[in-house]
């Protein structure tokens, strides 16, 4: 594997890349938790305990598995216990957690003790991602996820899903109208609004047929953006803006498998998306790729905005 070097930022100043920045991020991409994840999950099922909190009192000394050692594995895995919690109904029949249906690229059910893995892991690495994303987003000063297309890109608007609870957070005119709401952003021809389609509009908040988002049109950003590149809100910002730009992508929502009535059904992907448009992932593609790797998942690099 190469040795990253910070000479080529893509934010365009080296300087900075070359005082590591990245650090804080960096060391924990070195030291993925799902080799731990996996070896608790292991001892759980073959050990005499009934639930996780018994398991995370007994691991008092530092652990090794995969290569990576773990220094103080309970306190890490403390924040993701609500996460692991629903491996305890392997030993509890009677747990009230919630079941799902994966299917595999046949179209078949997965084992339920694979298919409680893969929730499992899913769950705990997108509170891992969310960590190191922050931790890297920051010292990058780019606005990217935060900002409308420029005129060089092919796309017409970004979009920003919401919470309908987050609609709130943008002082932005909101369009909910029976109209809207029939139809999506993607939804041809384009919901029009004064003649004009919405996305030749200021930016807005829309709650179409499935959910609220906010249309960021050419040359646009998001209101809670200020003047330094840095959110308003950061501690309070939407959902989907703790997220970017790399993504937990073990199991996927199958929209056409499930219906409102049925347990949800996901398809199993074992994979890890990373955005290629964002600078941390340019910079750091190598640490990315290990850690996918050492996680048991392929990692995919894709652009998104071009
Ligand atoms: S809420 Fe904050 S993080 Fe989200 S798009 Fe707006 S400025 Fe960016
Ligand atoms: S593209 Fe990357 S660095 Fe830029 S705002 Fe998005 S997450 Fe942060």
């Amino acid at each position: 594997m190469k040795t990253n070097s910070y000479k080529e930022c893509p934010v365009g100043d080296a300087a900075f890349c070359d005082a590591d920045h990245f650090q804080a991020g960096r060391q924990l991409l070195q030291r993925p938790l799902l080799p731990l994840v996996r070896l608790v999950h292991l001892l759980f099922l073959t050990g005499p305990f009934t639930t996780l909190g018994e398991l995370l009192s007994q691991l008092t000394e530092p652990l090794e598995t995969a290569g990576i050692n773990y220094d103080r594995p309970a306190d890490l895995l403390a924040p993701h216990l609500t996460a692991l919690r629903p491996l305890e109904a392997l030993k509890d029949p009677a747990s009230e957690a919630k079941k799902i249906t994966i299917l595999d690229q046949h179209d078949h059910p997965l084992p339920a003790m694979e298919a409680l893995a893969m929730q499992v892991n899913q769950a705990v690495l997108e509170q891992e991602l969310e960590a190191i994303n922050s931790l890297l987003c920051g010292p990058c000063r780019c606005s990217l996820c935060c900002t409308g297309p420029t005129e060089e890109m092919r796309q017409l608007f970004f979009e920003i899903p919401l919470q309908p609870e987050e609609a709130n957070l943008m002082a932005l005119p909101q369009i909910d109208t029976p109209a809207s709401q029939a139809r999506d952003s993607a939804t041809e021809p384009p919901f029009e609004l004064h003649g004009r389609p919405f996305y030749q509009q200021p930016p807005a908040v829309y709650h179409w047929r499935a959910g609220w988002s906010m249309i960021l049109p050419h040359g646009s950003s998001c209101p809670q953006l200020d003047d330094r590149g840095g959110c308003r809100i950061y501690p309070a910002r939407p959902k989907v803006c703790r997220r970017p730009q790399i993504f937990a992508y073990i199991l996927e929502c199958d929209e056409e498998a499930q219906s409102s009535q049925d347990p949800p059904v996901y398809r199993a992907r074992h994979k890890l998306l990373a955005v290629w448009d964002c600078p941390y992932v340019q910079v750091l593609q190598d640490e990315i790729a290990a850690f996918a790797q050492l996680s048991g998942l392929e990692p995919i690099f894709r652009t998104n905005k071009n």
